[in-house]
């Protein structure tokens, strides 16, 4: 198999760990895989490099921290593929420019335009483990640029499309993605196998295994995608094509955002426009509004709630006090959304009432309602949210 694997930070975090990197990535070799590997910077190496930057400037210029920064994860590099050498492999390291990866140049977030994939190709034909520095590419002037944080799983999902590889594996310090967060229900199963639209709506919803970013590529690039410990022989979570799954459950998780807070309208005054003028004012502001719920008007008025990220409240209040579409305002931060996913919500009915009932079987008042074809989320207070999750979690029998 052509295989793309990626270790993260932790996973390289000091020298044992690229030891041990070093020996997974020679068992694979030795199965008989054709190998690509992408590494992150040692952990706490890019915020430590980054201080470095604010020592001199507090706007240092972007292209130089580009380069700054991308030396990170050649370190990482050029150190993995110096243990594998010294087990008798061959290995090469490669920077990104070297991998043949093109960007645009928009400095410290850079987008990955294209991979020239002849020089990795030439590598792999003769054999050679490639070990590809993550987080970086080239734009078109040969300026290096980095692709934003986090960025080493977009090289990696990135190469995989343009290699063609059978399998991407993502390598962290978590075992996969679970049925929902263990600390909050300790019966949480890894999950084998999820679509790429599940694994993005449990990214937003605040359960952070990969990056949106990166999944949203893969489903793009048709690329198999693992996500698995490398700390552990376990088998880790395959994210793929919704048709790749041959049993797919009504839900497959139950996801916590408890960073949201609502803000209510009362008295709204019924007419066009209003709702068009309160949101654009908020999307202008940068604030990503999430839920929005417009009650039947009475006497020319209404009610109007809409949930917001917390840390976004602040700015939200402000804009509202300003405008004061309605008589009376409300901000509330005590709410969390709950959510349950599942692809299998499609094709069966009674999804949602069993949700409520397990909800109301506990005494908790569901606030806010959405649903879209494979999501259901509902907001309740943020002190029985864990229950929640837990009720929730028992009704579709995820433990099982
Ligand atoms: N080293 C970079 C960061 O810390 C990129 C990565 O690790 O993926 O954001
Ligand atoms: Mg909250």
């Amino acid at each position: 198999m052509r295989i793309v694997q990626k270790y993260g930070g932790t996973s390289v975090g000091d020298l044992e760990r690229i030891e041990n990197v070093a020996k997974r990535v020679a068992k694979s070799a030795k199965e008989g895989n054709q190998l690509v590997v992408v590494v992150s910077a040692m952990s706490g190496e890019t915020n430590k490099l980054i201080g470095y930057a604010q020592h001199f400037s507090s706007m240092p210029s972007k292209r130089e921290m580009d380069l700054l920064l991308s030396s990170g994860e050649r370190i990482t590099s050029a150190l993995l593929s110096i243990a594998l050498n010294e087990m008798g492999l061959e290995a090469i390291a490669l920077t990104g420019r070297q991998s043949g990866i093109v960007t645009d140049s928009m400095h410290t977030s850079a987008r990955i335009e294209h991979i020239d994939t002849d020089s990795l190709e030439k590598h792999l034909q003769s054999g050679k483990i490639v070990i590809v520095a993550g987080f970086q590419g080239i734009n078109r002037e040969g300026d290096v640029t980095t692709l934003g944080r986090g960025g080493s799983d977009l090289s990696a999902v990135a190469l995989a499309g343009a290699l063609q590889a059978d399998l991407c594996e993502i390598y962290t310090d978590v075992d996969g993605v679970y049925t929902t967060d263990p600390r909050i229900e300790p019966k949480a199963k890894k999950i084998d196998k999820i679509s790429y639209d599940e694994m993005l709506e449990f990214a937003s919803l605040g359960a952070k295994v990969l990056q949106n970013r990166s999944v949203e590529l893969a489903k793009k690039l048709n690329v198999n995608l693992v996500t698995r410990s490398s700390f552990n022989e376990n088998e880790g979570t395959l994210i793929t094509k919704e048709e790749n799954i041959m049993e797919k459950p009504i839900v497959s998780g139950v996801a916590l955002d408890k960073n949201q807070a609502r803000i209510t309208l009362r008295g709204v005054v019924d007419k066009p426009g209003i709702a068009a003028e309160i949101f654009s004012n908020l999307a202008e502001a940068g604030i990503n509004v999430d839920m929005i719920i417009q009650n039947v008007g009475e006497d020319g008025a209404t009610n109007l709630g809409f949930t917001v990220p917390e840390n976004e409240l602040e700015s939200a209040k402000e804009m509202m006090l300003k405008m004061k579409p309605a008589e009376n305002l409300e901000f509330d931060r005590d709410i969390a959304k709950v959510s349950i996913v599942g692809v299998g919500m499609k094709s069966h009915s009674g999804v949602a009432s069993r949700a409520f009932e397990a909800l109301a079987k506990e005494n908790i008042n569901i606030e806010m309602i959405s649903t879209s074809e494979i999501k259901i989320s509902m907001v309740v207070n943020e002190k029985y949210s864990e229950l929640a999750v837990r009720a929730l979690h028992e009704a579709y029998e995820l433990d099982r």
